[in-house]
């Protein structure tokens, strides 16, 4: 989307480490976010108040507005791009329900007895713009025909290994034509970072193998802060030890998680929502139901059930009308093929196992609303770097992203990042680079492909997966902290010795995977400085030590800057929030609440 709108006023390149097309974006299920309102009542601020909650008042208030205001926007830019959107009776786009996406209920009334529809304060709406459960390649395909057609240039399976900084400003990057192994050096005005997620640190994970977060690493290793890092996302419905992911449209769709005694479990944690709660809280409370032994069998998985009859006995079909099995094969066709494929669960008949996976980080390289990227708690601007998607944090997830906000977050973002380069360029001169700004990458590499072979570097990438899910995943406290930091110093004192068997300079796959470890490492390291530095639970942080939100001295953003070797520091740097005029005084407008659901 950046590139597109660039390339509208100055000259575009793409440089992807992988076919453009494979891009784990294709991989997104379940839909997009935009108050439309094609089948219900619905406004851009319904959907801006659940985004701050979702995040638990830890979203940029600013931040968040803009993504839902200029997401319908951006909705019908892609429909008039061509996006084949899923479609409602009357022709419109259609849409479906997702998690704590929700609309005050019209019929809310306060003396109303608890648990029944009228005490309900909120309910969920219909805000997920789909293309059937393959949004994603949707928009994927849909964006590069278009890039294609604009003339982008497109630097396929080019893999960036550095930025090359001048005086602290961005003046292009170097990459590694993976063809070849040659190192070729890009001098450009502007570079944005859109290398996506870094689930891959984790041992189970939703994340395509190529999520390494090559991005933020890079910007780290400069010098460049990482915000929020200790807000990572697990997704509560990931296929048990895959972690593939069943998208949450299974639930907004009406399927029910149920424990090993048949319990739908989510009445006790969220009343109001149910399964459609935020993914945080779904995925304690599956770690909940496990650790009081009511997993299935005893063991650490409960179950996901989408099937037509469940659906109608618990009269969760999101229409109100009964539904039957050719309805739920319409609407989750890939979703219901891999659990045939992955688990041999046939989803029309059986449940289907499930675990948490992890899934998003809702942290990454600061940056403003144009998608500038900043260095410090008082917003300087790196000048040259921008920054957009899972790699970036203008900070509208907060400590939770809701379900369909980060694909709205990408062509939101993307679209002004793109529009605020093209601008910059226009106005600038090309400034200078060095000669050779290649070379350390070079000495890096020879030194690592001169080395004898040694222990397994896959090992050592196992054991930072184990370390990571186990001590910083869904539940932590300073002891497992602790340990996950003692254990990913050591995996990096480690790292700095490996040395692989192919010294070859085509395809060398084994040399990039090594490189790729080493950005996750960096960022692991990130991770847990920022959690052990958060004292309370909050969001996708869940200290068991701190099990309290603590806003008198947590409500602020983390920033990680490494600094030596194995040396961190976190600072904290305030949340935007937006004053309103009230009664004659000046009140916040989304004021802090108990985040319940
Ligand atoms: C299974 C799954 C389902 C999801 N479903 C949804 C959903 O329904 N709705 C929703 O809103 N969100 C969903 N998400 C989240 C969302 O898809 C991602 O957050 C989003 O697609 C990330 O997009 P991106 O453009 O930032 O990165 P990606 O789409 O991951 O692209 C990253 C790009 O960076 C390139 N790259 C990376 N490193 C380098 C390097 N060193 N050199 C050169 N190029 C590099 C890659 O080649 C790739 O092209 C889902 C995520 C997963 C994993």
């Amino acid at each position: 989307m950046a590139a597109l709108e660039s390339s509208k006023r100055v000259g575009t390149a793409v440089v992807s480490k992988l076919y453009p097309t494979r891009s784990h974006t294709g991989a997104a299920q379940g839909g997009i976010a935009a108050a439309l309102a094609n089948l219900e009542d619905d406004s851009w601020e319904n959907h801006a108040y659940d985004t701050i909650k979702g995040g638990d008042f830890l979203v940029d208030q600013t931040a968040a507005e803009v993504l839902c205001r200029e997401a319908v926007e951006c909705i019908y830019d892609l429909e008039h791009m061509g996006l084949p959107f899923d479609r409602t009776a009357d022709g419109r786009i259609s849409q479906r329900r997702f998690g704590g996406h929700s609309k005050p209920n019209p019929k809310y009334d306060p003396t109303a007895p608890p648990g029944t529809d009228n005490a309900r304060p909120r309910v969920p709406v219909q805000r997920a713009c789909h293309a059937a459960d393959r949004t994603g390649h949707m928009i994927l395909q849909t964006l590069y025909q278009q890039c294609i057609k604009q003339g982008v240039t497109f630097f396929d399976e080019f893999h960036m290994l550095d930025l090359i900084m001048v005086d602290g400003e961005c003046r292009g990057i170097v990459a590694l034509e993976i063809a070849t192994s040659e190192l070729h050096v890009f001098h450009a005005k502007n570079v944005l970072i859109a290398t996506g997620g870094f689930g891959r640190m984790f041992k189970v994970s939703s994340n395509a193998y190529a999520l390494t977060g090559d991005g933020p690493a890079i910007a780290y290793r400069h010098g460049l802060p990482l915000e929020d890092m200790e807000f990572y996302q697990f997704h509560p419905t990931g296929i048990y030890r895959l972690g593939i992911l069943l998208s949450e449209a299974c639930r907004g769709d009406g399927g029910i998680m149920f424990n090993d005694k048949g319990e739908r479990f989510m009445e006790k944690y969220a009343p109001n929502l149910k399964d459609l709660a935020s993914r945080d809280v779904c995925s304690r409370s599956i770690y909940q139901e496990v650790r009081a032994g009511r997993g299935i069998g005893g063991k650490d998985f409960v179950y996901l059930d989408i099937r037509a009859d469940t659906i109608n006995k618990y009269k969760t079909s999101p229409t109100g009308k009964p539904v039957d099995s050719a309805w739920v094969e319409s609407r989750l066709p890939d979703i219901i093929d891999f659990a045939r494929t992955y688990l041999g669960v046939d989803p029309i008949h059986e449940p289907m196992p499930i675990q948490p996976t992890a899934h998003y980080a809702m942290g990454g390289i600061p940056t403003n609303v144009h998608g500038q990227v900043l260095r410090d708690a008082e917003g300087t601007i790196v000048a040259g770097l921008y920054s957009a998607g899972e790699s970036a944090c203008v900070s509208v997830h907060g400590a939770n992203r809701l379900g369909t906000n980060s694909l709205v977050d990408l062509v939101v973002y993307g679209r002004r990042a793109g529009r605020a380069m093209a601008r910059d360029a226009l106005e600038r001169e090309f400034q200078p680079i060095p000669p050779h700004p290649e070379a350390p990458t070079r000495t890096a590499i020879d030194a690592l492909l001169s080395r004898p072979r040694t222990e397994p570097w896959a090992k050592l990438r196992d054991a930072m997966q184990v370390t990571m899910m186990d001590n910083c995943g869904v539940y932590r406290t300073a002891e497992t902290l602790t340990k996950a930091r003692d254990d990913i110093a050591d995996l990096k004192r480690r790292y700095q010795h490996l040395g692989i068997q192919d010294k070859g300079t085509v395809f060398n796959t084994g040399l990039l995977e090594v490189l790729e470890f080493g950005c996750l490492l960096d960022l692991a390291e990130a991770t847990v400085a920022a959690a052990l530095s958060r004292r309370e639970s909050r969001g996708g942080h869940s200290r068991e030590d701190f099990p309290n939100r603590d806003d008198a001295n947590f409500f602020k953003h983390s920033l990680a800057y490494s600094y030596g070797e194995n040396q961190t520091s976190v600072v904290y740097k305030d949340v935007d929030v937006i004053m309103v005029e009230k009664d004659g005084q000046r009140v916040p407008k989304y004021p802090l609440e108990v985040r319940k659901y």
